[in-house]
């Protein structure tokens, strides 16, 4: 699980700059693939084998030039709620604004851990404004130029240094993390609240974690479980607001934090392009998956009802097929329990092992039953595999040339290890390494 740092800051001290900056090329714009974000507010990126989640508040709403308090205000509350450590970004030309110290007072309250970053220092030689900033209560400022790329890797070396510790084991081993997520109205509170409402769960409280305040953990049939980030679910804002734009990050680092992510599709409209784009992201980040058609009590059904979704859900996440559709009513309880036990299933799947030998026993069979095809004389020869991971379950395959393997192949061998071992529910990932 990786730590989440936002930049926070008022407007055009050089967030976005120092967002690309510190991204690089690594951010997630693949133009090709169904779902995948392609803004340029959220990116995984890396300092020293390092790993995080970069988000740029300022980036979430589009900028205007009288962009009000208020939204900044909104963009901290946001980082406040999601973030492990906040870059606050100040302008070094300008100096301390009004706005700074409103921002500042927010960030203080919150007991984030903030590192203040003074941009726009463009010379080697410290000017005596940056000194200004001391008043904001944050030490000493962290003086960049993302724009002449000058003082990142001190910055980076300071978020590092202040990740927190024993991240990946934030909930004990065997826990099984879940996260909720779909459009606004979907039904995610109300599923929360029936799982959580009926005396089919024990409600637990574990001390400790700062995440105490957002997730819920609780026990159903002697597994651990805990709903990722139900507070974000729960809280409702006003409407009048846009939350949507908001409402993305926060379903970003929820499946980020979860094994397991229920998508909640509403039976009354069908799979539109946001259900598919947070379904992407789920495939991607590597994470289980279960889509649950929710608000099932409002279709009128004939006899093949179900089959025509289910058809038209395939049809939509094509990219996602291990993902099992339960069709449920958070509002009648109708299959919950089932969802409840579906997700330890997918649990399973996720974190299922295969021992080497009887890996090799299906590729072998699966060579033999189709051999690779040949290509100019050559043919892909495949000498053994492995499993190298769980979370979901990867696999090392040693191959004699990388160039002969066409992805139809690598599927077809995808397909034969799902048709033994399941794995519903769940990606599984494949690493194909030359061996001489
Ligand atoms: P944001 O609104 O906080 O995201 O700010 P931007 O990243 O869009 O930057 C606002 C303006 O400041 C742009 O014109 C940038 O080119 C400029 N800028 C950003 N970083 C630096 C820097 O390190 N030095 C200088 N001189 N200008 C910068
Ligand atoms: P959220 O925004 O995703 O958390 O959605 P809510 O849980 O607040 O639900 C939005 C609306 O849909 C509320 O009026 C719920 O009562 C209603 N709703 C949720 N689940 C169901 C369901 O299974 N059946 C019906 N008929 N209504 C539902």
């Amino acid at each position: 699980m990786r730590p989440v740092v936002c930049i926070v800051g008022r407007p055009n001290v050089g967030k976005s700059t120092l967002f690309n900056r510190i991204v690089g090329s690594r951010i997630a714009i693949t133009e090709d693939r169904p779902g995948v974000t392609r803004d340029r507010i959220y990116a995984e990126a890396e300092w020293l084998n390092n790993y995080f989640i970069l988000i740029d508040t300022g980036g979430i709403e589009p900028y205007s030039d009288d962009i009000i308090l208020s939204q900044i205000k909104r963009q901290a509350e946001v980082a406040i709620d999601t973030a492990d450590i906040i870059l606050f970004v100040v302008d070094g030309l300008d100096g301390v604004t009004s706005t700074d110290r409103e921002i500042a007072n927010l960030l203080r309250k919150s007991g984030k851990k903030v590192i203040l970053v003074c941009n726009k220092v463009d010379t080697p030689k410290t000017p005596d404004i940056v000194y200004e900033f001391y008043e904001l209560g944050f030490g000493e400022p962290t003086v960049v130029s993302a724009g002449q790329s000058l003082g990142l890797g001190d910055l980076l070396d300071k978020v590092i240094e202040n990740f927190p510790e024993g991240k990946d084991t934030e909930y004990e081993e065997g826990v099984i993390k879940v996260s909720i997520i779909g459009k606004p109205n979907v039904g995610k509170s109300s599923l929360i609240n029936n799982v959580l409402g009926e005396d089919r769960v024990i409600v637990s409280n574990i001390p400790g974690t700062t995440r105490d305040a957002i997730d819920t953990p609780f026990t159903y049939r002697e597994d651990k479980y805990v709903f990722i980030d139900t507070a974000g679910v729960r809280r409702k804002r006003n409407v009048s607001e846009n939350v949507e734009r908001y409402s993305v990050i926060r379903t970003l680092t929820a499946i980020e934090r979860s094994d397991i992510s229920i998508l909640m599709i509403d039976a009354t409209e069908g799979v539109t392009e946001q259900d598919a784009k947070i379904a992407g992201y789920a495939h991607e980040r590597g994470k289980g998956l279960i889509i649950a058609v929710n608000k099932w009590d409002l279709i009128e059904k004939a006899n093949n009802t179900y089959r025509e979704f289910e058809k038209n859900i395939r049809n939509k996440l094509s990219f996602v097929i291990y993902a099992p559709i339960i069709f449920v009513s958070a509002k009648t309880g109708k299959r919950v329990d089932k969802l409840l036990q579906l997700i330890k299933k997918v649990y399973n799947s996720y974190t299922q092992k295969i021992s080497t030998g009887v890996l090799n026993d299906i590729i072998n069979e699966a060579v033999l039953l189709s051999p690779p095809p040949t290509d100019k004389g050559k043919s892909l020869k495949i000498y053994y595999g492995t499993q190298i991971g769980v979370k979901p379950p990867k696999f090392a395959i040693f191959i004699n040339n990388a160039k002969l393997l066409h992805f139809s192949y690598e599927r077809y061998i995808e397909n034969q290890i799902r048709s033994h071992f399941g794995y519903e529910g769940t990606p599984i990932r494949f690493q194909f390494r030359e061996k001489g």
